[in-house]
């Protein structure tokens, strides 16, 4: 008998529990379908379809050239490749995003009603979402307790699985594509200095994984806060894209001594697995506020303000530097994220679905479910949020986590030769100082688009009128 595989953001061998019970059948056909027709404003991003395409090649390479792409309406096309080929069997494992979950409901029922078996599985993460609730059977709300009472006292992560021996299947379906057809890279160039960044695959997230725990896990509580060294794992696109799963890295964090550190990093992988329970629980978490008051919320609507920060020319250093590494590289420190998310909604004024946009299209770890919480976490409106009145200080901010510079200076060269004193507040600099460090302000580099202390009472004011208009 043969099954189907459908690798979806699973793409990897090992610890793949929908792929190693397809092995079991006689042959296997793997296949993956481009197909997010039904995602609407949540298709893909530019830097996914980039990373997409280098990832599934790298899993093409392990499975020796049998991985078949497939383009289309994943249900018209599993349906016809199963009856045209007496296929009995189909497994994945199961997605989480709301639009994904209609659509393969919808697929298992056809499916099922064409007498054909699908098996699926959790190949993504520790705890499944519908699997912890509150004594109530209310879904959590806070981070703390999910984790720690409804996570961790409840059931440790299974163990990962080997990679299964494989049989392919000895078929080509007719509807097979090239990667090339995809057409998953942009015109511009724009991509190939982007993924130099990165190794993308299976083997390579392994390889990071070990990489950090060698090299940066020993500081990684106190480390994680500051984007010039090397203490965060970047492991986000595996993660999210599959290439290594939750399990496979709690497991190897488990087996080394445990302390401050493991557990911290344990408790972001946490955090990851909250985004999930949230936008599993709640569906609405990438459009609607989890905190209905923030909807009275007096937003701006001003394009200039919102490509200034696109680009990287707010004037503020540390904020320009965030959002040119996200343009260079597809991924941002996650202290800068923080620090740009507040800046965009705080100080500018700007809906965080703005920010939630631009990240989805520009980040190799787009992902719904961090996305959307993350943003809502730093707009204040979301689940056990940021209080809103915390509004990161772009000046303090850069000074106490990047005192030496050193990433400010490489994403933002122009400032490279401005001392210290006055790298986060050029504007301060005497008029000597800015000639030495060749920086003209307004010409050169931007004066700053708005003024912090007047845009901040600003925000708080807001604030406190939306609290008294909300019923
Ligand atoms: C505005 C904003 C938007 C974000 N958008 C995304 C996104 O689209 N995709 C994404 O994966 N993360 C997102 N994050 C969360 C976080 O910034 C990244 O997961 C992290 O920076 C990835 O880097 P890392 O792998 O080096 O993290 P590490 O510090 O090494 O953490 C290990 C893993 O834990 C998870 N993790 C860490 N912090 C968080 C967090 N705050 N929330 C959820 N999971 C976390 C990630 O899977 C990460 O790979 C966002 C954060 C903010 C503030």
């Amino acid at each position: 008998m043969t099954t189907i595989h459908w690798f979806r953001q699973d793409l990897r061998l090992a610890d793949n529990p929908a792929l190693a019970a397809a092995a079991e059948s006689e042959d296997v056909l793997c296949i993956y379908i481009l197909d997010d027709i039904n995602a609407q404003s949540w298709a893909m991003g530019a830097a996914s379809r980039v990373w997409l395409y280098h990832t599934l090649d790298a899993l093409n390479k392990t499975l020796q050239g049998h991985l078949h792409i497939l383009q289309g309406n994943s249900k018209a096309i599993l349906s016809e490749l199963a009856t045209s080929h007496g296929i009995k069997r189909v497994t994945w494992n199961r997605c989480y995003e709301p639009w994904r979950i209609v659509r393969d409901t919808d697929i298992k029922t056809t499916l099922k009603d064409q007498d054909i078996q699908v098996r699926t599985y959790n190949g993504s993460l520790c705890w499944e979402p519908h699997t912890v609730l509150k004594n109530d059977s209310t879904p959590y709300r806070v981070f703390t307790p999910y984790y720690r009472k409804g996570c961790l006292r409840a059931t440790p992560p299974s163990l990962p699985i080997d990679s299964p021996k494989i049989t392919h299947a000895n078929l080509k379906p007719k509807q097979a594509c090239s990667l090339e057809d995809l057409n998953l890279l942009p015109k511009k160039d724009w991509h190939q200095s982007l993924i130099k960044h990165w190794q993308v695959g299976e083997h390579a997230a392994m390889q990071k994984l070990e990489a950090f725990i060698d090299e940066g896990l020993h500081q990684y509580k106190e480390g994680r806060n500051f984007p010039g060294q090397k203490h965060v794992s970047r492991l986000s696109p595996h993660l999210h894209w599959g290439e290594i799963s939750p399990r496979q890295i709690w497991q190897a964090i488990q087996s080394i001594a445990l302390n401050d550190n493991t557990d911290h990093f344990l408790s972001e992988l946490g955090w990851r697995e909250f985004s999930y329970y949230l936008l599993y629980h709640f569906p609405s978490l990438p459009e609607e506020n989890f905190q209905a008051k923030f909807d009275y919320f007096p937003w701006r609507n001003n394009k200039r303000l919102l490509q200034a920060w696109q680009n990287g020319s707010t004037g503020y250093p540390i904020v320009d530097a965030g959002m040119r590494e996200l343009w260079q590289t597809g991924y941002m420190h996650n202290r800068v994220r923080m620090i740009v998310g507040s800046f965009l909604v705080k100080n500018l004024g700007i809906h965080w679905h703005e920010g939630a946009k631009w990240f989805w299209n520009c980040l190799v770890d787009a992902d719904l479910a961090s996305n959307s919480a993350s943003w809502q976490w730093i707009a204040g409106c979301g689940a056990d949020a940021a209080p809103y009145f915390r509004i990161f200080n772009p000046v303090t901010q850069g000074e106490k986590f990047d005192s030496m510079g050193a990433y400010t200076r490489q994403y933002v060269p122009e400032l490279a030769d401005l001392p210290d004193k006055y790298l986060f507040k050029p504007w301060e600099a005497p008029e000597t100082v800015l000639a030495q460090a060749n920086i003209i302000l307004g010409i050169n580099y931007p004066k700053p688009i708005i003024k912090l202390a007047q845009s901040r009472q600003a925000a708080l004011d807001a604030y406190e009128k939306v609290k008294k208009a909300s019923p």
